[in-house]
């Protein structure tokens, strides 16, 4: 695409993870993003399939690293969920979690009654607790016809040790006991990208998709119409774009680079941009 299409874009949603940072280290460019976007007059949303942390979570995470960042500007698939949620199950629906704070907050700031007790929904994300029981009743529960939802498909969650099993993993075990395969809120399926959107007030071919893994970000990005855009900072390599066979709009080494097109899109050079 041309730098024509880039002075289109409007507003980005911007993946975190392998974007603004790897573990607690922050990437280059990720402290210079947020002003530039906000000198240039661009919206931006930060979404996470992560459902472990919450809003206020995530800020502290950032301001910690030097990203100015605001919690409400962040949306994360446990808050998605309970927005989800929203368009079909009123308040005061008994839902059965498994998750975490960032998961359980958004569905009781819904209204929803957290319960093991005849539950109408079952939501799944990644619970560190998770135990024997927690799967059984969400099992029994799912099979007595219970609507069964996943904040994201993810089959490891990354920490600085490695690798870990994610939620998606949780929904391998609960798929084959229950013979119900779950919706999933997050990335790459749709959801997470259209609420994003919805709170941008941005339509999908003037908003991109700032993310780091062709499976996730740039594929469900596509499926909603974004325009993509790819940094190698994170779980991409540069081989594995050039085997790609749906490439990435653009394709950025990291967000400094991104950056720097931007401003030029706007024909502001980068330097006169900077603070
Ligand atoms: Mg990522």
């Amino acid at each position: 695409m041309t730098t024509d299409a880039l002075a289109r874009v409007r507003a980005l949603l911007v993946d975190m993870d392998g974007v603004l940072y790897r573990g607690d280290q922050v990437l280059p460019g990720a402290s210079e993003l947020f002003p530039a976007l906000r000198a240039l007059g661009i919206g931006f949303v930060l979404i996470t399939n992560n459902s472990s942390r919450t809003q206020e979570q995530y800020e502290q995470k950032l301001q910690r690293m030097g990203v100015p960042v605001r919690g409400e500007e962040v949306l994360t698939s446990g808050q998605a969920t309970a927005l989800y949620l929203a368009r079909d199950h009123p308040p005061g629906t008994r839902v059965f979690v498994i998750g975490m704070d960032g998961l359980v907050q958004p569905l009781r700031a819904q209204g929803y009654v957290l319960t093991d007790q005849e539950p109408e929904v079952v939501v799944v994300g990644f619970d560190s607790a998770l135990t024997y029981d927690k799967l059984v009743t969400a099992h029994r529960a799912i099979r007595r016809g219970a609507r069964y939802v996943g904040t994201n498909p993810d089959p490891t969650l990354p920490t600085p040790d490695g690798d870990v099993p994610g939620s998606g993993s949780f929904h391998c075990l609960l798929s084959t006991s229950t013979g119900v395969r779950p919706t999933i809120v997050g990335k790459p399926h749709p959801p997470l990208f259209e609420m994003g959107l919805a709170r941008l007030g941005t339509r999908p071919e003037e908003t991109a998709i700032v993310g780091d893994r062709l499976d996730t970000d740039i594929q469900g990005g596509r499926n909603v119409g974004l325009v993509t855009m790819l940094v190698l900072s994170g779980s991409t390599t540069i081989e594995q774009v050039a085997q790609a066979e749906q490439k990435p709009d653009y394709v950025f080494p990291g967000l400094p680079d991104l950056i720097e097109a931007l401003y030029r899109s706007r024909g502001v050079p980068y330097n006169a941009g900077r603070r």
